[in-house]
């Protein structure tokens, strides 16, 4: 069976692809299929309904099942806050460093008991018979006062979770304990259900 995945993320595709084979589900992309996906307005007020926009999108114009995820990064402190204007926080798409800047300035003040805060990623999966699959998997932890490490991307550097701080975990280590890998987990387990 084949999956069409709705990012340009090479990271995304990549991580998707090594947990789908076991499944016999070949991932792909639109590039592969020789088709462009229209970019969606992530105009939902939650992950799940945004990452259901980009995957039926993408499956009404590929007519394959298509799977979209949509995450960020809630504050308490914050009520919740960036959420899902995480990429965009700051007013500039993806500018990491001007939103990672923001954050810690709204946070000053802010004591370290009360800088607890989440990563939250939904990932759906629509099919052609109108079927749909929804996941959400978290991340608890702590915002940090100063960037630690410099891997991963987005909020990683000032992101702690229990005594391992993300920009200083390898790509598996993340894997194993974020959001995404735990949404992606719960997705392979109901496509085995299902399939
Ligand atoms: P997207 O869902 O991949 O578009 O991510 C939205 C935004 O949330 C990113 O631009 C990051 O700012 C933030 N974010 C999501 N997942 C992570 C993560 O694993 N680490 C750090 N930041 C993240």
């Amino acid at each position: 069976m084949k999956i069409i995945i709705a990012t340009h993320n090479r990271k995304k595709l990549t991580e998707l692809k090594r947990i789908l084979a076991p499944l016999g589900i070949e991932a792909v992309i639109d590039a592969n299929v020789g088709i462009t996906l229209p970019d969606v307005e992530e105009t939902g007020s939650t992950f799940e309904e945004n990452a259901f926009l980009k995957a039926d999108s993408g499956c009404k114009v590929s007519g394959l099942a298509c799977i979209a995820d949509d995450s960020g990064l809630c504050v308490d402190a914050l009520g919740g806050a960036p959420g899902v204007y995480s990429a965009r926080y700051s007013g500039i798409h993806g500018d990491d460093e001007s939103n990672i800047d923001k954050l810690l300035t709204e946070l000053t003040d802010v004591p370290d008991e009360e800088r607890t805060a989440r990563f939250v990623c939904a990932v759906c999966c629509v099919f052609p018979n109108g079927r749909k699959i929804t996941v959400r998997g978290e991340c608890e932890g702590v915002i940090l006062r100063e960037r630690h490490g410099n891997s991963g991307f987005g909020y990683d550097p000032v992101f702690r979770c229990g005594d391992k701080n993300f920009g200083e975990l390898s790509p598996d280590e993340k894997d194993g304990l974020s959001h995404r890998g735990k949404a992606l987990r719960k997705l392979a387990e109901e496509l085995k259900n299902l399939l």
